[in-house]
C-alpha cells in the first residue's frame, strides 16, 4: 500500500536517522563536478567540459563502459595524496551527516601508477582521511583497492605487487570497470597470490555480466563478497548457493538504473533478492554521478520499490554482518542498530535470517 504523507516524512526522517554502513562506493565515484572543477583549477588542468552545468549534462550513460570512460577522465584532476585526501574527506563528511557509521571504500592505484604517481600516494592520502574520520567523528572502515579488469590479469599481477608491502592498510582486493569480456575466472591465479598474502577478495559480478561471472567470483576467486550480482536471479541453482553460504551481495539501485540495467527503479530486481533470502544491502556505487547518496537510494527504494523502513533496517543487519569490520567493532554497530530499532519501535526484516 503506498504510504502517507505523513508515514513518508517519517520513513525520511528515519532513515536520516538509521545508523547505517556502506560496503560499495568508489572514491572517485563521490567527486563532484565543483570538487573536479576545483581540483583542476588548483592543478592547472583544462578540463574537456566548459563549466560544471556541461559536465553535470554529460551524465547520461549508455552502459558501464561509457561510465567508465567518464570516470577515468575524472581521475585525471587528481595530482597528489592531499587531493585524494580531499575527495575521501568531502565524501566521510557527508557520511557523518547522515549518520554513516563504518564505510569500505573501493578504489585503485592502476590508474595513478600509470600517470607516474606511486601506490602509496593513494593509501596515504584516502587512508589519512580515514584516519581523520575515525577521530573526528567515530567513523571506521577502510580501502578495497581493485584490479582494472579490462587493463588485463599483467596489470593485476603488478597491482598486487605494489599492493603487497602495504596489506595491512587495506581491508580487502577487488575487481571492477568493465565486466563483459572479462571473466572473473581470468584473475583465478592472482587473487590466489592474494589468499595466499592474508588479503581478502571481493569482485564486482553480474551487474551486466551473466550468472556465470558470479559463479566463477564464487568458486574461482573464492570472494567473500560480490559487488552488484543482480543477475544472480536468471539461475535458481546460483541463487540457491548464494543463499546458503549467505554470501553478501552489495546492491546499488541508481547505479543500476543509471546505467540502464533496469529502465526504472520500479523494474529493480531488490524486492526479489529480498524475497528469495539472499544476503544483501544497500550501496550508493557511484554517488557523484548516478543521483544520489546512500540515503537517497534508500528513500529511492521506499519510493518506487515497495520496501518499507523494516526492509532497510533487515539489510543494514546485513550490511553490518558483512562488513570487514572486526568483532568488537561489528558488536558495537549491532548495539547502535538495535537501540536505533528498540527507540523508534521498528519491527526488523530479517529477510534472509
Ligand atoms: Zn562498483
Amino acid at each position: 500500500m503506498p504510504q502517507t504523507h505523513s508515514e513518508s516524512a517519517r520513513t525520511e526522517d528515519l532513515i536520516a536517522l538509521m545508523p547505517k554502513v556502506e560496503l560499495h562506493m568508489h572514491v572517485e565515484g563521490s567527486l563532484e563536478p565543483e570538487q573536479m572543477f576545483a581540483l583542476a583549477e588548483k592543478n592547472g588542468l583544462r578540463l574537456p567540459w566548459p563549466d560544471v552545468d556541461a559536465l553535470k549534462a554529460a551524465y547520461h550513460f549508455k552502459d558501464l563502459a561509457e561510465f567508465v570512460d567518464l570516470f577515468i577522465q575524472g581521475t585525471q584532476v587528481v595530482k597528489s595524496a592531499e587531493d585524494l585526501y580531499a575527495i575521501t574527506m568531502a565524501y566521510l563528511q557527508k557520511c557523518h551527516r547522515d549518520n554513516i557509521r563504518h564505510t569500505e571504500v573501493h578504489c585503485d592505484i592502476r590508474t595513478y601508477v600509470d600517470y607516474g604517481f606511486p601506490a602509496e600516494m593513494v593509501l596515504d592520502g584516502i587512508g589519512g582521511a580515514f584516519a581523520d574520520a575515525r577521530r573526528n567523528f567515530g567513523i571506521t572502515g577502510g580501502m578495497l583497492p581493485c584490479f582494472i579488469r579490462h587493463l588485463g590479469v599483467e596489470k593485476a599481477e603488478e597491482d598486487l605487487r605494489l599492493l603487497a608491502p602495504y596489506r595491512d592498510r587495506i581491508l580487502a582486493v577487488g575487481l571492477a570497470a568493465v565486466e563483459v569480456g572479462y571473466p572473473p575466472a581470468l584473475f583465478k591465479d592472482v587473487f590466489a597470490r592474494a589468499r595466499d598474502m592474508g588479503i581478502r577478495a571481493i569482485a564486482h559480478a553480474g551487474e551486466e555480466g551473466d550468472p556465470d561471472y558470479i559463479r566463477q567470483a564464487v568458486e574461482d576467486i573464492q570472494v567473500q563478497r560480490i559487488d552488484h550480482g543482480i543477475r544472480c536471479l536468471e539461475d535458481p541453482v546460483l541463487t540457491a548457493i548464494l543463499r546458503e553460504r549467505r554470501i553478501p551481495l552489495t546492491v546499488c539501485p541508481f547505479s543500476n538504473v543509471a546505467l540502464g540495467v533496469f529502465p526504472r527503479l520500479e523494474d529493480h530486481c531488490l524486492p526479489e533478492m529480498l524475497s528469495a533470502g539472499l544476503n544483501v544491502s544497500i550501496h550508493s556505487d557511484d554517488p557523484a554521478f548516478f543521483g544520489g547518496y546512500l540515503v537517497d537510494n534508500m528513500r529511492g527504494v521506499v519510493e518506487h520499490c515497495g520496501l518499507d523502513i523494516h526492509d532497510l533496517v533487515g539489510m543494514q543487519y546485513n550490511a553490518i554482518a558483512s562488513s570487514f569490520a572486526d568483532d568488537t567493532r561489528k558488536a558495537a554497530l549491532r548495539a547502535e542498530l538495535d537501540a536505533f530499532v528498540a527507540e523508534h519501535g521498528l519491527a526488523v526484516n530479517r529477510h534472509s535470517a
